[in-house]
């Protein structure tokens, strides 16, 4: 998990964006190394999931540049559609609701962006789903539909769907909070697991059990931009900045 300094492979530098006139990411500069799993904190509306949605271009942030590798995106000016298609190629993302398709089976359900983005084969699609469901501990579901499945359940198969694309870095927005407690530790142990196996992620969490001993290091934002980042312990348990202090004293 641990990376080494020169191995930076996203690079944000004074990335920001606005809702009219409220300024919601107050030119965010941030690196994030290859192998990398950076955990961001903060308090509800301090720009955490527009920060995510900013990465990959859910939303279009409106200045500064976004460079994923070589790849560089200037945000000042419209990006081009190819761009945009190289961008999130590499870029995978897991949502707090998992949005899965209910009229499909969980097979379907990983498989069918495969053949759709990546022009797999519907037989190369559904052995690499079925290698991926196993790796979330779901192989015995591929053939149900998800509403059979717990949230918990429901949650690992769209962690899987996204890892079916290849994805280089992993987003993960408050993938736990919409879970109840227990389901949501078999969530945090897949993504322990893909943390483990080298994975690039920037994970939004409330889980302050996962900022602190899963991820290396953790951000705090508030107001649109970063409080303090860090190494994970050294900023849980002895945090410099009095704003995270208090949003620590709060949550634990
Ligand atoms: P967080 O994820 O940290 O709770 P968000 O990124 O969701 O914060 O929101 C940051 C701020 O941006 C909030 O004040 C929110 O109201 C505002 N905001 C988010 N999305 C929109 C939108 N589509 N239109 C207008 N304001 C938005
Ligand atoms: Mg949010």
């Amino acid at each position: 998990m641990t990376a080494a300094a020169d191995n930076v492979l996203i690079r944000l530098a004074s990335l920001s964006k606005h809702y009219g006139t409220h300024t919601v990411l107050d030119g965010i500069d941030l690196e994030v190394c290859s192998g990398e799993v950076l955990a961001i904190i903060g308090p509800s509306g301090s720009g955490k999931s527009t920060l995510l949605r900013c990465i990959n271009y859910l939303e279009p942030p409106d200045g500064g540049t976004i460079t994923i590798g070589s790849a560089n995106i200037d945000a000042s000016r419209p990006a081009t559609a190819a761009e945009l298609s190289r961008l999130r190629r590499r870029i995978g993302m897991v949502f707090q609701s998992f949005n899965l398709f209910p009229h499909m089976s969980v097979l379907r359900n990983v498989s069918l962006a495969q053949e759709r983005v990546l022009g797999r084969s519907r037989k190369d699609a559904d052995e690499r789903s079925m290698q991926l469901l196993k790796r979330v501990g779901l192989a015995d579901k591929a053939s149900q539909y998800p509403v059979r499945c717990s949230g918990g359940q429901q949650q690992r198969i769209a962690i899987a769907r996204s890892l079916a694309l290849d994805p280089e870095i992993m987003l993960f927005d408050e993938p736990t909070s919409a879970l109840d407690p227990e389901l949501g530790l078999e969530v945090l142990a897949v993504m322990r697991e893909l943390a483990e196996s080298g994975m690039t992620m920037i994970v939004v969490t409330h889980e302050m059990g996962f900022a602190e001993n899963v991820s290396d290091n953790v951000m705090i934002m508030a107001d649109g931009h970063i409080v303090e980042k860090g190494p994970s312990k050294a900023i849980m348990r002895d945090p410099q900045q009095e704003r995270t202090k208090r949003f620590l004293r709060a949550v634990h």
